[in-house]
């Protein structure tokens, strides 16, 4: 070993087990802090949860921050917050962070669909389609991808290093390997190509990183987790686990996490991180990308999930959309105008103790700005929350019981 960052920095510890499955709680340590698991990890996309404060997002609850490494490369670029002395110094935020590879983003652009992560059936399979009045901005061949930027269109190309060379530079705690994408319109025989093509470049990952964590030693360590695609099918997701926790640099570097993705159906989803959690090392951290709603969240925990992402519950509050124990609803329609009661009497946020329906109510009317933040507030501390429980029931062995109560009120719409 030559002289590396400490890799002693980042250490995950379990906790108290779910009987008979793969769900448990843990503790992930990182160089700029723990995150105690099960857990919701916002999403600060360019390095901001849009609306809403780095400190308030420390006082109702987040524990760390994913923010993306294409939107960060092209604006404001990395080596700025490299300069600024990584992304947690950059944005202000005093926790851990984590960084996807790019790929996702980039990857959707050449597919066409906004949601790429399709959670719902499909019976067409094709390996190039295409949405509707949607040009192709991206190519993916086996060395990386090529794409244009979406906001002015001029010409990149991703591959693993160049990924990990991003990811090195924006500094977070936990950065994701560089995988291809697919979608459930690819064919199976697509997918097994694109798996062989994800374990090369899961390796060029690990021989990269090794290399920089080596000529950035003055930096924190930085944790490597690899992405484990498969789509629907048992047997690619299970290889693709074993494969990638046997990948090893020159200097020993494997995996120190791994992270489920792409494409799966919702129904799917506990089955598939079951099959994962299954192959995968116990003592490794699992992150599930791309999930927040309640009936996801308590399946991908009880199969075996440590923390997950999502954008939607504050997307989902810009447009005035707020969860609540018993589902969704937007406070936009007129029946909120004159009532005067908080979003939730549950909740124990700020936007609850302080403001009334009719007054969100009002500002959305207004398009004044407040609204999207004392939403997002609300809906972050809700998921944050639940969570939180979630982790309480195992520590407490009554997680069963706590699913079953919490899912029987959620009906998805109030
Ligand atoms: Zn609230």
């Amino acid at each position: 070993m030559y002289g590396v960052a400490d890799p002693g920095a980042f250490s995950f510890t379990v906790g108290t087990r779910i009987p008979g499955r793969h769900g448990r709680t843990g503790v992930i340590s990182t160089p700029h802090g723990d995150i105690a698991t099960p857990a919701f990890i916002p999403v600060g996309t360019k390095a901001t949860v849009k609306a809403v404060l780095p400190e308030t997002m420390k006082e109702l609850g987040a524990q760390a921050l994913l923010a993306n490494a294409y939107h960060l490369y092209l604006q404001p670029g990395s080596d700025i917050v490299d300069e600024a002395g990584g992304l947690s110094e950059f944005m202000n935020w005093p926790g851990p962070t984590f960084t996807d590879s790019g790929g996702f983003q980039v990857m959707s652009l050449g597919v066409g669909f906004k949601k790429v992560l399709a959670m719902e059936a499909v019976d067409v399979r094709s390996d190039d389609v295409i949405a509707k009045g949607k040009e192709r901005l991206a190519t993916v061949d086996d060395d990386g991808v090529t794409f244009r930027s979406h906001l002015d269109g001029s010409k990149h190309r991703f591959t693993p290093e160049v990924s990990m060379g991003i990811q090195h530079q924006l500094g977070a705690d936990i950065m994701f390997a560089f995988d291809e994408l697919t979608t459930l319109l690819n064919t199976r025989a697509y997918q097994e190509k694109s798996l062989q093509r994800t374990h090369e470049w899961a390796q060029r990952c690990i021989d990269e990183h090794e290399r920089l964590t080596a000529a950035r030693a003055h930096r924190p360590y930085q944790a490597l987790f690899a992405v484990i695609q498969g789509a629907q099918y048992e047997d690619l997701r299970r290889k693709a686990c074993r494969e990638l926790e046997s990948l090893r640099g020159s200097a020993g570097t494997g995996f120190d996490g791994y992270g489920i993705g792409g494409a799966l159906e919702k129904h799917n989803l506990g089955t598939i991180v079951g099959w994962c959690c299954d192959e995968l090392p116990e003592d490794k951290p699992r992150h599930m990308l791309g999930i927040s709603e309640p009936e996801d969240v308590f399946v991908a925990v009880e199969n075996g999930a440590d923390t997950f992402d999502c954008v939607n519950p504050s997307r989902v509050a810009r447009n005035a959309a707020i969860y609540v124990a018993e589902g969704r609803f937007n406070i936009n329609t007129a029946r909120f105008r004159r009532d005067f009661t908080p979003i939730d009497d549950t909740c124990d946020c700020y936007t609850c103790a302080n403001y009334t329906r009719a007054y969100i109510h009002h500002l959305f009317k207004a398009k004044e700005m407040l609204a999207s933040t004392l939403c997002t507030i609300h809906n972050e501390r809700y998921t944050i929350r639940l969570v939180d429980r979630i982790r309480e029931s195992i520590e407490g062995g009554y997680f069963d019981e706590y699913k079953a109560e919490t899912l029987g009120r959620w009906k998805g719409g109030v």
